[in-house]
Formats: C-alpha cells, structure tokens, sequence
C-alpha cells in the first residue's frame, strides 16, 4: 500500500545513522567491566604483552576477525544434525553441496583450518626453484611455501601500499607486472594467487575484472590460478557496490563469477563461513586432488571429514548460506566505515578506505613523538586496553623489525589493526570504540614508547616482554 511516499530505501541509505544489525540476540556473552586501574595492573603483570592477557580481562577483543564470528540459531541447529560417520557422513555431502553452490570446482577436500589446505597444496605445488606470485601473501600461505624451499612474490597496485590514498579496489593485483613477472619467469611457475580479499594488505578488495585478467595471464602461460578465498563474501560485496556494471547482480551470482576465473582455492572457514573452525580445498585437475587426498589422509584424515567433526561440517554448510546475505554484508561493511569515518573526523590518520574485516590505524603518523623502533604501534595498543579494555594488533615494527640476520630495522610502516568479530558486536560497541580513542586523542602526546626487554628469535610479537620507556 502507498501512503503517497517515495519508497525509502532507509537501511541502505547513507544518511541514516543507525547501522541496522539483521540480527536479534538470543544468547548472550557477558563483557566484565573492569577499571583502568585493573587494567594497567594487569597489562603491567603480562610485560605489556596483549597477547598474554586473559580473553575475559577484556571488553572489546579486536585481535583477530578469525574464529571469533557469533553462529546463528541455525549454525547451532545444523550442529546437533552432525553426523560423526567416520566415512561418507551425511554431514560431508551437505558441507560439499554448499561450497559447490558458491564455488563451482570438481573436488572439496575439508582440513582443519585454511593453512593445513595451504600446506597441502604447497607441498605438491612448490619446492625449491619454484616461484609464486599473488597480490599479497597472508603470512602462513608465504609461510607454507617458503617452507618448501619456493619463493613468495608479492605484486599488488602501487595504490595498495599507500595508507591514505583512496582507491576503490586496493587489493588489486599488478597485471602488468604480473605479466612481466611471467615472461620472466614462467617456466619456474606452478600457480598464480590471489588473495580476496588482500588480508595482508588491509582487507581491500579486487575487482572482478582484475580476477579476470590474473586467471587470462595465468591461463596464457597454462598456469594453475588459485584463489586464496578466506573473506570471499566481503569481496564480492566491494564488487557490487564499487564495480561499474555489478551493482544490480546478487551476491552469489558475483561470489561463482570469482570462482569460476579460477582452477583452485583455499579456505579459512574461521573468516567467511561463520564457523569457528574449519577450512577447504577446492579443485578441479583430477590428480592434483588425488594426490590432495593422499597428503590430507597423512596429515588430517579421511576425506569426508579432513580434520574436522560432522557437526564443524554443518557449521560451515549452514555458514555459507548466511554469509551471502547482503544485509549482513551492508551492517558489516558499514560498521568499520562508520568507526573509520569517525576517527578521521578525530583527525587519527586511517587507511582508506576501510577494509572488509578491520580499521588500520597509521600509529607512526599519529603518535609521531615515538620513534618507530620504540614502537609506535605497541603503545597505542597498550593505551587502548588501559584507557578502554580493548584489544587490538600491532602490525609493524614489533611483528616485522627483526631480520633473520638479527638486525632490527623499523618496518615499512607501524599500524594498528581493529579487526572486526562476525556479528558479535554492536552500534554501541562501535560507539565505545570511538569515544576511546576521543579520549585518547587528548593525552595521546604523553604515551611512551616501548623497549623489548626480552625476546624469542622467530615470531617474537606473540611473546616478547615490553618496558615503557620513561619521557
Ligand atoms: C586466515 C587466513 C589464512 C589461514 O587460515 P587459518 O584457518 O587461520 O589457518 C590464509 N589466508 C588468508 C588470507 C587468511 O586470512
């Protein structure tokens, strides 16, 4: 019935302040508040390490977006259907049929998470002198095939390297380069990559017509295009909303086009599925999955379970069927712009635009009375547990500074990472985030910078011991 009105399009509409949660809560997780004076007890007991801090001395855990999503009634529904067969569980076909609805390759071969797919792949695919390029590599795909002997090339857009710059699709693979690369070197070759969305490099997007001209170059010197998949529902949102001609396509029909540039992918299901565990690989070359199948009975287990329980199985069915849902898509993608819009009206330097799954903060730029081997990153960490009990992650200098020679070296640049749970948190959550860091904004000339104390030789952010540095 019309009343005369123009049809509002409200929960779509920019101008609205209210990010709509397609969601109600059913169950609930209590947050225990706790004082900034507890909290700097606290942080003071671990060496300032976050990573050593109990989950439950915190309010707002940003660590990670990965394992962290809120199931729904359904997922929870599904799980009590699984079905623990040791071979040919029902749970397996249902699991099978949703990741054929969305990506249509020949095999799917379920591991326990996404790096045992990478190590799987990686070990019949790389292998020293080999070579393999992607926009950017996430740490343990680089890791995975380094671990072979092979060689991780990353080839991302100029754009994508710079914070502030605004470009719509920052993710985007370097075809040029890529094509030079090829030219060069493709004989020594065995995939081309591309990570969708560009988890190293901020969760930005590729276009589809950049998907599409990876898979040509890579079908050109008849090389396999593998598509490491883990946020693929964020990037086909980007698609729809910022590439010419997508803005009238569904989700899934965007989410199969991806798919079907491709002759492979690895999934996380700890990112876009909605499951707290789980993860895939997708083919279509015969003996590459049968071979696939041989390693994953070594390393994980029976092909209709790969590592993981029927009731993980359905989880992740189930998680499919949500995660294409464009109004979820819409509150999640709106709610970083909306908390990366705020802290540029603070004046907080952030990268633009807000990625798929987290808010970068430029903490060099921002704190820039530390220097950066007194890691700029850390203290604004630190200082937004103590002054709000919320957990974030520094990507630079302490995660990137040492080299394998020893040396210490400030990283290319020092960020902060507020990664963004599945439908975990609210409006006001998002709120309280802001006002934290209005808060910080007036005293941020006062937090210090850090020394590590002690320190492992590999990986030493997730361990290492911090003492402030008096001003
Ligand atoms: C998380 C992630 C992986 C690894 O998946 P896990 O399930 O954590 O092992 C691989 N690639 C990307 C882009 C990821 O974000």
């Amino acid at each position: 019935m019309s009343f005369g009105l123009k049809e509002l399009s409200i929960l779509s509409a920019k101008s609205m302040k209210t990010i709509f949660e397609p969601f109600r809560i059913k169950t609930v997780e209590p947050i225990r508040l706790t004082t900034q004076e507890e909290r700097c007890r606290l942080i003071q007991a671990v060496n300032f390490n976050l990573f050593s801090l109990h989950s439950d001395d915190i309010m707002i855990d940003l660590l990670t977006d990965s394992g962290t999503s809120a199931m729904s009634s359904n997922q929870w529904a599904a799980i009590m259907r699984g079905d623990e067969s040791y071979a040919g569980s029902p749970s397996f076909y249902r699991f099978e049929k949703a990741v054929k609805n969305l990506m249509p390759f020949k095999h799917v071969i379920p591991t326990h998470q996404g790096r045992a797919a990478e190590a799987i792949l990686f070990s019949l695919l790389g292998g020293p002198g080999k070579r393999i390029p992607s926009n950017t590599h996430f740490d343990t795909t680089r890791g995975n095939i380094e671990a072979t002997g092979a060689c991780a090339d990353d080839l991302v857009i100029e754009a994508g390297k710079n914070p502030s710059l605004y470009h719509p699709f920052k993710g985007n693979m370097d075809i040029e380069q890529l094509e030079a690369y090829l030219a060069t070197h493709a004989a020594s070759v065995p995939c081309v990559m591309s990570t969708i969305t560009n988890n190293a490099g901020g969760g930005q997007p590729v276009s589809l017509e950049n998907i599409r001209a990876t898979s040509k170059l890579a079908k050109k010197y008849h090389i396999l295009f593998v598509i490491d998949g883990c946020r693929f529902a964020e990037n086909a949102y980007f698609i729809q909303q910022r590439e010419p001609g997508q803005r009238d396509r569904s989700i899934v029909d965007i989410v199969r086009d991806m798919f079907s540039c491709a002759d492979a992918m690895i999934m996380s299901a700890k990112k876009d599925a909605f499951a707290n565990i789980g993860g895939w690989l997708a083919l279509n070359d015969d003996e590459l999955a049968l071979n696939s199948r041989d390693r994953l009975i070594q390393t994980e287990g029976f092909p209709t379970y790969g590592g993981l329980t029927g009731r993980d199985l359905e989880a992740i069915a189930q998680g499919l069927t949500e995660i294409v849902d464009e109004d979820y898509l819409r509150y999640r993608i709106r709610t970083n712009e909306y908390i990366s819009e705020k802290l540029d009206e603070l004046g907080i330097p952030v990268m633009k635009p807000a990625g798929g799954h987290a808010v970068f903060i430029d903490a060099r730029a921002w704190l820039d009375h530390i220097p950066p081997l007194q890691y700029p990153g850390q203290s604004l960490a630190i200082a937004l547990y103590e002054l709000g009990g919320i957990r974030a992650c520094e990507i630079g200098t302490v995660m990137f500074g040492r080299s394998a020679d020893g040396t210490e070296s400030p990283a290319t640049l020092d960020l902060v990472r507020l990664a963004i749970p599945r439908r975990v948190y609210t409006q006001s959550h998002a709120d309280y985030i802001v006002e934290v860091f209005e808060e910080l904004a007036t005293i941020k000339q006062d937090l210090p910078g850090y020394k590590i104390v002690e320190e492992q030789a590999r990986m030493r952010h997730f361990t290492a011991k911090f003492a402030p540095i008096p001003n």
